[in-house]
């Protein structure tokens, strides 16, 4: 539920919450990029609560703002979501250091584990706090808000949107060795893509997951 212009906070009665994990100002940090406020105006209207987000939305034009909506969508969700930032140890963690889980009927990832779904949450995103993200093909390295926000864009697609993280008989198009597929990945970029639109963001779109190179610290 929510109604425009009305300063609600959102910390859902039901139960059916956005959670937090890890470090509050490096969490809080991720979700005030994502957020795309200044961060005095973020500091105001968000808050947390043994880690469950509340975030106050009156009078913010959520509908032009994707990062904004996207955490309106976490947070308001029917869906219990887990955003966790912390160190990660394993040398090998590759996935680990940068996965979302939804729990799927039909999952098609390579990486797949439901085994690794915290109890009690329908999605979870973990951002490896001592890893470097960096994208191979542009040379550059990715920001872990930037990382972040991409996640879990993708794992509402997963979880609240119901898709699969690509489906390999819908291609989009081809660029060079690359193809993209209607999905999950897909719909986070595009939301990526409306929210640079916007005016807020890098402009750094994830548009190789593959590429990503992932480095511990
Ligand atoms: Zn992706």
């Amino acid at each position: 539920m929510f109604v425009a212009g009305n300063p609600i906070l959102y910390v859902d009665p039901d139960g059916k919450e956005l959670h937090t994990k890890g470090d509050s100002t490096t969490v809080s940090g991720a979700i005030s990029y994502m957020s795309g406020l200044s961060e005095k105006e973020f500091r105001t209207r968000y808050s947390s609560s043994n880690g469950r987000v509340g975030f106050n939305f009156g009078g913010l034009d959520v509908e032009s703002n994707e990062g904004l909506k996207l955490l309106r969508d976490l947070i308001t969700s029917e869906k219990r979501y887990l955003f966790q930032m912390e160190d990660v140890t394993d040398p090998a963690a590759g996935e680990e250091v940068l996965s979302e889980y939804g729990r799927m009927p039909g999952d098609d990832r390579p990486d797949k584990d439901l085994n690794r779904l915290a109890p009690g949450y329908n999605g979870v995103v973990s951002v490896g706090t001592n890893v470097t993200f960096v994208d191979e093909v542009r040379g550059l390295e990715v920001s872990k808000g930037n990382i972040a926000w991409h996640g879990l864009a993708e794992c509402y697609a997963r979880t609240d949107g119901r898709q699969k993280w690509a489906y390999p008989d819908r291609i989009l198009s081809n660029v060079g060795n690359w193809t993209d597929y209607e999905g999950a990945h897909h719909t986070a970029m595009d939301r990526q893509f409306r929210r640079v639109a916007q005016g807020y963001g890098s402009g750094h779109i994830i548009y190789f997951p593959h590429a990503i190179r992932m480095t511990l610290r």
